[in-house]
């Protein structure tokens, strides 16, 4: 059960859930604000609380508009592009051959018919980079659903907004955001492991906090460079 509270131009999305406090978080890139609450909480609280945290939603807001966003890409020859956290410079080749890419020491090769458009060239890269975080994914998945004792039904990889993946508890399905893609691979296998524990508990709660405790450590860091690092740019059409 959903509700929505709206403080002005402020819209904030309530999820009841099992837990014990009122918890209200601003996500990024955006700075869209949920606020999950226990189970029992009447609309009226839960306005009352996001409130009186009016000026620490906006902070956070502040903070998130501040953060170093990409340019958008025209996907020309030396132009930068992060794959695994690194920086690479593109070169874009002609070829009557298979458009692709391939990755060198310092490079990005991207080859393409002589003509084609930007969006014909991001196409190409866009396919590439996703067959990279798949293959990433695959192997990452096939480690860690042993260890935490579970089993993904399916995961899909695909252009999100606002999130870098999702769990659907009752489908035991797994979204991942394909700009994953450019983050170091140990913050993409911490994403996976924070999708897959959520078949174990489907919210963030203490027991869902003990499980990346156990398993992975040193959580809280990797969010945080999540969330630190530039966000790809969002052109959402
Ligand atoms: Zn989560």
């Amino acid at each position: 059960m959903k509700d929505i509270i709206q403080l002005g131009e402020l819209k904030i999305e309530v999820t009841r859930k099992d837990i014990k406090n009122v918890h209200l978080s601003v996500h990024p890139p955006d700075g869209r604000v949920s606020l999950s609450a226990p189970l029992n909480t009447r609309l009226e609280v839960a306005r009352a609380y996001a409130i009186s945290k009016l000026s620490w939603i906006r902070l956070q807001q502040e903070k998130l508009a501040k953060q170093p966003r990409e340019k958008p890409r025209e996907f020309v020859k030396r132009e930068s592009h992060y794959v695994w956290g690194r920086r690479y410079l593109l070169n874009v080749v002609h070829t009557d051959g298979k458009q692709q890419v391939t990755l060198d020491h310092k490079k990005i090769n991207l080859f393409v018919k002589l003509g084609s458009n930007k969006s014909k060239r991001e196409e190409v890269f866009y396919e590439w980079q996703k067959k990279q975080l798949h293959e990433y994914v695959l192997e990452t998945v096939a480690k860690w659903e042993p260890i935490l004792g579970i089993k993904a039904n399916a995961y899909f990889l695909q252009r999100m907004k606002t999130k870098w993946g999702s769990c659907n508890h009752k489908s035991r399905n797994i979204r991942l955001n394909t700009e994953l893609v450019k983050k170091p691979k140990d913050l993409i296998e911490y994403v996976i492991v924070h999708e897959l524990a959520h078949l174990i508990v489907p919210v963030h709660n203490e027991k869902f906090i003990a499980i990346l405790d156990k398993f992975y450590p040193n959580w809280r860091e990797a969010r945080m460079e999540l969330n630190e690092l530039p966000l790809g740019h969002v052109d959402w059409k």
